[in-house]
């Protein structure tokens, strides 16, 4: 079964392998261009990759519903426990974790984390997965950095299938810098997120997927919001 990632709007991710769904960062019925409802996702695993509003919103709420273990970093997991979520996973980053369908390692990202009750954060993160056969980088929030490059390279004779990107400046790096990126990561497919949500990140994403197609770079594709795209 080839695994299928989709975008319900803004930075959430369901993706979807033979072994199980991944929920990332669940931010849904506060969101003005989500595909869905909190109520109505069904998922075996969250990942969260800081604590913002945008990225945890309804992240309680789905946590307590669906009895999915939430993989996130030490601070956000103590936070979960007085929240009353109980199946937490917490890591640092450099570390991976068995996830359904395969494997999560939680990576670095330049960008700043606290949670909607102003409590720390911890530090933000992006996420490499290895699952369902196939290699997937969410860069979650953050500026574009050169480690990049390290993430990109081949493990065991495997790039990237799959790299989600922020595109929205202000926040997180803008169309530039994601197409630089790109060439850092050098996944096959290339995958925009966290923008158009608001005016102030509103970005023309296809404009963006034209200049990586255009420099040779990668397959990008631009889903909108609760369209899905197959990897491997
Ligand atoms: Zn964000």
């Amino acid at each position: 079964m080839p695994v299928t990632l989709t975008w319900t709007g803004h930075a959430t991710w369901l993706v979807e392998t033979s072994g199980g769904t991944l929920l990332v960062d669940p931010f849904f019925d506060e969101c003005p261009t989500s595909s869905m409802k909190a109520k109505d996702v069904r998922c075996d695993a969250i990942l969260v990759t800081h604590g913002h509003f945008d990225h945890v919103a309804d992240l309680v709420a789905i946590a307590k519903r669906t009895q999915a273990k939430v993989f996130c970093n030490w601070e956000i997991a103590q936070w979960l426990g007085t929240q009353g979520v109980e199946k937490v996973q917490p890591m640092n980053l450099g570390g991976s974790a068995a996830v359904p369908g395969g494997s999560a390692k939680m990576e670095m990202a330049w960008h700043s984390s606290s949670l909607p009750d102003g409590t720390y954060g911890g530090t933000p993160a992006g996420w490499l997965l290895d699952v369902g056969g196939a290699r997937i980088y969410v860069a979650g929030d953050t500026a574009l950095f050169s480690d990049m490059e390290r993430i990109g390279r081949p493990h065991e004779g495997r790039g990237l299938d799959a790299a989600i990107l922020p595109i929205g400046d202000l926040f997180t790096m803008g169309p530039d810098d994601a197409l630089e990126a790109v060439r850092l990561l050098r996944p096959r497919i290339a995958l925009p997120s966290h923008y158009g949500t608001w005016p102030p990140i509103a970005q023309d994403a296809d404009a963006w997927a034209r200049r990586v197609a255009e420099a040779g770079l990668a397959d990008a594709r631009v889903p909108t919001p609760g369209e899905s795209v197959t990897v491997g």
